[in-house]
């Protein structure tokens, strides 16, 4: 079996990354999503082991030191850290993984892992994503400002990655996501792994 390709994929807060990545992996079964650790408090309706496995500083400090992190970083005060057996595991499967990550973690992914492809979602105005953010009603107001000042920052990176989707509409933007992953397993390398016996058949 081939192995996957790694994609990256970060947003500012409130941008849609979650619900778009959720509505392509329930459309492409062979795309996975990695689940980071955290040091951040659970938000309702979470599920531990699911949207991320939540620990405390302690354990997330003994997990850095055991160089279980591909890449790690603080955003927002709390720390996020990919693991790198799970992503190995997954990869070597057969799986596209997406890491869900900000842009510092892109930057050690893309050094360590160079052939990694990498999109970066946005919103279609600085007013839609401040709606957004408000509409979860989650946050303080004091947070959603910080946050709004932090996404204009995540923003600037954009030109560091592969792919820019803008989420105006839902659909035509998962449409655009689903597009890039389906160019990439239609590469040559990847379609001669799969096709192997067609094309010497072809070639007899
Ligand atoms: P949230 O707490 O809202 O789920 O995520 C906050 C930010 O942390 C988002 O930009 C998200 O992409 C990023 N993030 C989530 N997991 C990881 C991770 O494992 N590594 C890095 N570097 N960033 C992460």
């Amino acid at each position: 079996m081939s192995s996957g390709t790694l994609y990256i994929v970060s947003a500012p807060s409130g941008a849609g990354k979650t619900s778009l990545v959720k509505a392509l992996i329930d459309a492409m079964p062979q795309v996975r999503v990695s689940v980071s650790h955290t040091t951040r408090a659970m938000r309702p309706g979470e599920v531990d082991g699911v949207n991320y496995h939540f620990v405390d500083r302690q354990h997330f400090a003994e997990l850095l030191e055991h160089n279980d992190f591909l890449e790690h970083a603080e955003v927002f005060g709390n720390l996020y850290g990919t693991s790198q057996r799970a992503l190995e595991r997954t990869l070597a499967e057969g799986y596209d993984l997406i890491l869900e990550i900000d842009w510092q973690g892109a930057q050690q992914v893309r050094r360590l892992m160079p052939q990694a492809k990498s999109v970066f979602i946005l919103p279609p105005t600085q007013e839609a994503l401040r709606q957004r953010l408000t509409n979860r009603g989650q946050d303080s107001e004091e947070i959603i400002e910080r946050r709004m000042r932090e996404a204009v920052s995540e923003m600037s990176h954009y030109v560091e990655y592969d792919y820019l989707v803008i989420n105006d509409d839902f659909a035509h933007a998962l449409d655009d996501l689903k597009a890039i992953f389906r160019a990439n397993q239609l590469q040559q390398g990847a379609q001669q792994l799969r096709f192997g016996e067609l094309l010497r058949q072809l070639l007899a």
